[in-house]
């Protein structure tokens, strides 16, 4: 079956929420019992660091974590905490569930997903995947739980390499999915012969190597940050080509001022934390008279507010489920990933994903 031949779904991507807007009194007093609601349900708040800076400064405050995906969830199964409630996109809260099935997970608004996620369908890419079946199946975290349950490999963007190299080393001929530019990207550095899922992040996609160009013009001494979800031409131009973990380090680390920095812009509030002197600069998207559909801000993410948070809290709604069968199946690749790291001395923490 050839990749090109799939009939995948046109994903239809959403508006920004644009939530009501809250004066500094009312935001304060809306933490305060969101907070409270958290301690009396015996809940923590893990939150993506793509997501709002007000619930990641909440979710500090509180005892819950920031964290990119594998984190947010390697953070829940450490915690007491009988709920975990997961600020993010759907196949984060999934995650979290798969690593922790004894305790609720609980998420703002079921309906925040992702591109990766949603043009990755678990019964076509298991077909694609019968159809190719002496190809080991490496498949990224930002997947649903089913595609997971299909996969030999799960792993995060940091990760993918070494995991890919070794594979490569052992000969496997590899099926990669969804993302196929975080794939050709490994494929370039590792060699191995992989098979592309035609999927992509529709955030990442949108960074612009010409804009970007003239924008490294413009600041001559920035050092230029990348996530690998981006544009082959978009990374060429990269100093530091990374996870967002890795990219946070980088800003705190690197004795640059300046920064352009292509991923998500929610990442913004981490970075000027850890780094409060640097100055960042968003790369570049929609290039002259294109269509911005996120414009560095990822719709889905943006589905998770303060609001949406005390409702939740206070329904005991939108609770993830996972069929068992899945959840055990689904267990197996990202416990591989896990012992690869332990077993390379790879810090996971060090190594995220979107
Ligand atoms: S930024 Fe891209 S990869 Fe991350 S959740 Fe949004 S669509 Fe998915």
């Amino acid at each position: 079956m050839n990749p090109q031949a799939l009939n995948l779904p046109k994903i239809e991507v959403p508006e920004h929420p644009q939530w009501p807007a809250m004066s500094d009194p009312e935001k304060q007093a809306l933490k305060a019992r969101i907070r409270q609601k958290l301690e009396e349900q015996d809940a923590v708040l893990v939150a993506h660091y793509y997501t709002d800076a007000e619930l990641q400064a909440l979710a500090e405050e509180s005892g819950g974590c920031v964290a990119d995906s594998l984190e947010m969830a390697r953070f829940g199964a450490a915690q007491s905490a009988q709920t975990l409630v997961v600020c993010g996109v759907r196949f984060m809260g999934e995650t979290s569930k798969i690593l922790n099935p004894e305790k609720r997970v609980i998420m703002p608004d079921l309906g925040a997903t992702c591109s990766l996620d949603e043009g990755c369908p678990a019964d076509q890419f298991t077909a694609f995947c019968d159809a190719h079946p002496d190809h080991t199946v490496v498949v990224y975290a930002n997947t649903s739980a089913e595609v997971k349950a299909r996969s030999d490999w799960v792993v995060t963007s940091g990760i993918a390499l070494p995991i890919v190299n070794h594979l490569a080393e052992a000969g496997k001929k590899i099926l990669w999915g969804p993302d196929r530019h975080l794939g050709s990207y490994v494929q370039r550095l590792t060699g191995a012969e992989m098979l592309m899922w035609p999927g992509s992040c529709v955030v990442h996609e949108e960074f612009k190597a010409v804009a970007l160009e003239r924008i490294r013009r413009l600041h001559p001494d920035a050092a230029v940050l990348v996530h690998p979800e981006s544009p082959e031409n978009v990374i060429e131009q990269a100093d530091v080509v990374g996870s967002t973990t890795a990219l946070i380090k980088a800003v705190s680390e690197m004795e640059n001022r300046e920064f352009i920095v292509a991923t998500d812009g929610g990442i913004f509030y981490k970075m000027q934390q850890m780094a409060p002197d640097k100055v960042l600069i968003e790369a570049p998207t929609a290039g002259e008279g294109a269509t911005c559909v996120s414009c560095a801000h990822c719709p889905w993410m943006g589905m998770n507010a303060l609001q949406n948070l005390e409702q939740v809290l206070d329904s005991g709604e939108n609770e993830i489920h996972i069929d068992e069968a899945v959840r055990i199946r689904a267990v197996i690749p990202i416990q591989r990933m896990l012992d690869f790291a332990a077993q390379q001395g790879i810090g996971i923490k060090d190594k995220g994903n979107a």
